[in-house]
């Protein structure tokens, strides 16, 4: 690491969260989907894709995504809820490792590609909000991760100088390969318990 690192940036989904979440709520939401609407799952599927929805590395919707398209986020964020009550999120090291950081005076950022509501639910439910500074997603531009733009647009929003930055996340190419373009410092988190050698970086 060249510089002193001041800002630690976390992907949340398989860096700081297990997406068993997601897949937990999954059911219940087509379950709801096609209550509502009266739809099969056929149809259900026809119209993710006529929104240009893509599947996730599970081969399903993105439940957000999806919910977003359907109009009854509400309901989403309902049935997340009450899945945070019976399902284990955090994975392991997380808390100890953003207690240290903030000790050490470090920020501490959420970069995902949730909607902020999400990301704001997670860390609530998951109690590590009080650990985090801010948070970037696509609703703060029109870009995602996997687009150099979102990081020049996060650049700017925060006023960040990406030498004294460590993006730390699961994805090979949206938070390794695309901010280290843009000259972030990265961390792949190859595997949850990698997460505590972040600490060997401070
Ligand atoms: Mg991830």
């Amino acid at each position: 690491m060249p510089n002193k690192i001041t800002h630690f940036l976390f992907d949340l989904d398989k860096t700081l969260i297990s997406t068993k979440i997601y897949s937990d709520l999954y059911p219940a939401l087509i379950k709801t989907i096609k209550q509502k609407f009266d739809l099969t799952e056929n149809e259900i599927n026809d119209k993710a894709e006529s929104a240009k929805l893509k599947k996730n590395k599970e081969g399903v919707w993105d439940s957000g995504e999806l919910s977003k398209t359907f109009n009854i986020l509400e309901s989403y964020y309902e049935l997340l809820e009450s899945r945070f009550k019976v399902v284990p999120v955090l994975l392991p090291y997380v808390k100890p490792v953003l207690k240290k950081l903030k000790q050490e005076n470090k920020i501490i950022a959420i970069v995902s590609n949730s909607m902020t509501e999400t990301i704001k639910m997670c860390i609530h439910e998951t109690g590590i909000s009080e650990f985090v500074d801010f948070t970037f997603s696509p609703d703060n531009t029109k870009y995602a991760k996997e687009d150099v733009e979102f990081w020049k647009a996060l650049i700017k929003k925060h006023n960040l100088n990406p030498n004294n930055c460590l993006m730390i996340g699961d994805d090979p190419v949206n938070d390794i390969a695309i901010p280290k373009s843009v000259g972030f410092n990265t961390f792949h988190i190859s595997s949850p318990d990698i997460l505590k050698e972040v600490l060997d970086l401070i």
